[in-house]
C-alpha cells in the first residue's frame, strides 16, 4: 500500500511512521510513506496557507489553493484521498478493514479552523477518529495509518488480529502472563489446564460477559449460537 500524507508538520508524523509495527512494515516494503509539506504550496514568502474566514470570526481557515496543488496531483495519480475531519464518518473496525483494501490512500491533515469548504470536491471521504476535537489531522491521520496498516497482509499475524475486540464482533476475553500469582491475584485455572477446548469456551465466555457488561449494543450485531445465549442468561443478561 502507498500512503500519502499531506501536512503543514511533516517531523509531527515523521516518527510514528518509523517506529516499531509500522516502521517495521515500511522497511519491509509492505506499505511505502510520503509526507507531503503544504507549506510547499504556499502563497507568497511567508507560504502562507491560511486566512481569515469569510463572514468574520475568530480563528484562520486553510485556503484552498495549496489543498488542491497538493490533493489533486495525488488524486490525479489514483490515491483514495481522504480527508481528517471531526465531521466525517467515524473510524472503526469495518472502515478500516475497508480502508486497508486500497492500493493507495492520501490523508489530509487539517489545521487552524479547518478547511475551506471547496477542498471536499477533491476527497473520496471525510473520517474522524471520535467525537472530540483535535488541534489538528496529523494524530488523526496517524491513528487511521496504524489501524489499517496493521491490518495488511504480512505485518502482524492474522491469527493475532482475528481475536481483537471488534473483529470478531466481541470485546476481547482477558489475557494473562507470567507470574502465575501476583499480589494474590491468580491467573484463573482453565488456562493453565492445557485443555485447549476448555480455554477456547472460557475466552467465549469471557469476551460475552466483558461485551455484555461494557458494550450490549455489539451483541445485537452478531451472531450467537445456542451456547452463547444460554450463557449470556445464565449471567442475567437479556438481550434487547
Ligand atoms: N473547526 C473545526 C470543527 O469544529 O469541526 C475543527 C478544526 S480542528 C481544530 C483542525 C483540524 O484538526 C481539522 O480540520 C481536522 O483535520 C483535524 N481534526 C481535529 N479533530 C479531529 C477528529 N476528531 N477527527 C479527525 N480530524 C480531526
Amino acid at each position: 500500500m502507498k500512503v500519502d500524507i499531506v501536512t503543514i508538520f511533516p517531523d509531527l508524523v515523521a516518527g510514528p511512521l518509523g517506529t516499531s509495527i509500522i516502521g517495521r512494515a515500511a522497511d519491509a516494503g509492505l506499505v511505502d510513506f510520503t509526507v507531503h509539506d503544504l507549506r510547499d504550496h504556499g502563497l507568497g514568502r511567508h507560504r502562507s496557507v491560511d486566512d481569515e474566514p469569510y463572514g468574520g470570526g475568530a480563528g484562520m481557515v486553510m485556503r484552498p489553493e495549496p489543498l488542491f496543488a497538493a490533493v489533486e496531483p495525488l488524486r490525479d495519480a489514483g490515491a483514495h484521498v481522504v480527508l481528517m475531519d471531526p465531521a466525517g464518518e467515524q473510524l472503526d473496525d469495518a472502515s478500516a478493514r475497508e480502508l486497508a483494501t486500497y492500493d493507495h490512500l492520501a490523508l489530509v491533515c487539517g489545521r487552524y479552523e479547518g478547511f475551506d469548504e471547496r477542498i471536499r470536491t477533491l476527497v473520496d471521504r471525510e473520517v474522524s477518529i471520535g467525537d472530540y476535537v483535535l488541534t489538528g489531522g496529523e494524530l488523526p491521520a496517524l491513528v487511521l495509518v496504524d489501524a489499517v496498516v496493521r491490518l495488511l497482509p504480512g505485518v502482524i499475524q492474522e491469527e493475532s488480529h482475528r481475536g481483537d475486540s471488534f473483529a470478531s464482533g466481541l470485546l476481547e476475553y482477558p489475557q494473562y502472563t507470567r507470574p502465575e500469582t501476583f499480589r494474590d491475584l491468580t491467573v484463573p485455572p482453565v488456562l493453565l489446564s492445557g485443555h485447549h477446548g476448555e480455554v477456547a469456551r472460557w475466552r467465549r465466555q469471557e469476551a460475552l460477559r466483558r461485551t455484555s457488561e461494557r458494550r450490549p449494543d455489539l451483541l445485537g450485531a452478531i451472531a450467537l449460537d445456542d451456547d452463547d445465549h444460554a450463557f449470556l442468561r445464565s449471567i442475567g443478561f437479556e438481550p434487547e
